[in-house]
């Protein structure tokens, strides 16, 4: 195996401050309680910034602030609002360099998946809901539909600004306002986007950022005058969040966990197979939630899949997110990796029979292996859980009835993957697989285009697409 000499992005390239307040009404400003959180990068732990935290009377601020902007934006015609939706999306691209690194720093994820799938993502929605603007009358919502109002959206640390543009694009394309807290451990890639706004010169108070823990997520769904809350994250999260909106008339969209299974038949292309699934659960840390961390192989190639796939995973570089070599970054945080050690521990005094490559962590900051279980049964935790971690659970099955029930039995349905030969399997087992999306012959592909969004436990409404409009039209 060829060594790779270290191919250091700079991190000079982006400014980063000592310290960030609130975007609140177009301006940055600190919290009314001078209380600050650190934000750390998960592969050194070095702190990068301290932030302010934002309480109850910061977030009435926000929302008072997007609810003034609320009257005159949505009167914008549809071509004004398009203008300043181009205008971001095309300083999101001039300015991919700086964010890509700074969304590596805050997040731990590879230079490579930030600077070539987060950020022409980010821009591309932006791009493709600037697009749809102007012409909302004839996206199959009547003649003239109408925005909902002021909009409170909470986004996980996965995808920081991915998530943010998910939420912030359909929202401001179909005339609403919003407040957007973003993830405690990964709030400094929302504050440059606060600065984008300000370049873009939007209406102060269309976009308002408000940072902070869990509490301050909660003040803005619960906020008497939030129209709609947008919401990414975990189920458990995600069940208080539609208590607490319950009988509030307020709308609720929510993405949420997910178990997806990745199923392989013994006529896939096998080496193929081996990518997708490398793909589907080491992308990211495996820190996604349409993660493939459950593979369903047909018996008869197991072995030869298994073999294959413990080859490719020995030649998977660990380390440095921003070496753009790197293939697996660093965990996000200690709580996460505590999270996906003790659910691999389980997974091994379960009876399941775990494997990683060899490979050397880094000393500092949070680390973890990619690692895959073999011998799992639907009973273990494993099976069940979301680990979301670079952790693969492997199941085998002998009939497609099988692998259609094994791939069911979940209490999520977000994804799931299908590798085969023959278009006529493709279409019999995606039409009976209980999953928002469906990919054959790949794994992970996003495009602005295509709505996406669960079943069951994994949520309910879809992002993306036409139909990303219709969670933000009244
Ligand atoms: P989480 O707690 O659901 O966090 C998601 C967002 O909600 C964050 O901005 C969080 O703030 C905020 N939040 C927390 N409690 C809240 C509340 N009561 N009301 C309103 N907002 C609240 O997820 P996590 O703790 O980061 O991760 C836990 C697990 O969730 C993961 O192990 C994974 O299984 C799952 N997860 C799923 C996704 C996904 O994309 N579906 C994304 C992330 C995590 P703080 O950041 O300050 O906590
Ligand atoms: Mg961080």
């Amino acid at each position: 195996m060829f060594e790779y000499a270290p191919a250091p992005e700079s991190r000079s390239v982006v400014d980063i401050a000592g310290s960030y307040g609130l975007f609140i009404d177009g301006a940055f400003d600190g919290g009314k309680d001078g209380n600050v959180f650190k934000t750390v990068n998960p592969a050194t732990e070095e702190v990068l910034a301290e932030v302010a935290a934002a309480g109850p009377e910061d977030v009435d601020r926000a929302v008072a602030a997007a609810r003034r902007a609320f009257g005159p934006w949505s009167a914008l015609p549809g071509a004004e609002r398009a203008k300043y939706l181009f205008r971001i999306a095309r300083i999101i691209q001039e300015r991919s360099r700086e964010l890509a690194v700074l969304e590596s720093l805050d997040n731990g994820k590879p230079i490579k998946e930030s600077r070539d799938v987060d950020l022409p993502l980010v821009a591309a929605h932006f791009f493709y809901y600037a697009g749809w603007a102007d012409k909302l009358a004839y996206a199959g919502f009547g003649p003239d539909p109408r925005p909902i109002g002021v909009t409170g959206q909470v986004i996980p640390w996965n995808f920081p600004l991915l998530m943010l543009a998910w939420k912030i694009a359909p929202a401001l394309a179909t005339g609403n306002t919003v407040v957007l807290k973003p993830a405690e451990t990964t709030p400094l890639s929302a504050l440059f986007f606060a600065d984008v706004c300000r370049q873009a010169e939007l209406p102060p108070g269309v976009v308002n950022i408000v940072t902070g823990a869990g509490d301050t997520g909660a003040y803005l769904v619960q906020h008497p005058d939030v129209n709609k809350v947008a919401f990414t994250g975990s189920t458990e999260v995600g069940r208080e969040i539609a208590r607490a909106v319950a009988g509030t008339g307020k709308r609720l969209t929510l993405e949420l966990g997910g178990k997806a299974a990745n199923i392989v038949f013994d006529d896939a292309p096998i080496d193929q197979a081996v990518e997708g699934i490398v793909n589907g659960i080491f992308f990211n840390q495996g820190h996604v939630c349409c993660a493939g961390s459950r593979l369903l192989v047909q018996e008869s190639v197991a072995d030869e899949l298994l073999a294959s796939l413990k080859r490719r995973m020995a030649t998977l570089r660990v380390g440095d997110p921003l070496d753009k070599n790197t293939d697996i970054g660093a965990i996000n945080s200690a709580a996460q990796l505590t999270r996906i050690t003790e659910l691999s521990e389980i997974g091994a005094s379960e009876g399941a029979e775990r494997w990683s490559p060899e490979c050397t962590l880094p000393d500092r900051g949070f680390w973890f292996a990619p690692t895959i279980f073999t011998g799992v049964t639907q009973a273990h935790r494993i099976a069940r859980e979301e680990i979301f971690g670079p952790v693969l659970s492997v199941l085998t099955f002998r009939t497609p009835e099988e692998a259609v029930a094994k791939a069911n039995n979940t209490p999520y349905g977000l994804s799931a993957g299908i590798w085969t030969e023959k278009g006529s399997r493709i279409l019999a087992v995606a039409d009976k697989l209980r999953a928002g999306v469906v990919w054959a012959n790949t794994f992970n592909k996003f495009d602005p285009a295509s709505p996406f969004g669960g079943y069951k436990e994994s949520g309910y409404g879809r992002e993306g697409g036409r139909h990303g409009l219709e969670a933000y039209l009244a």
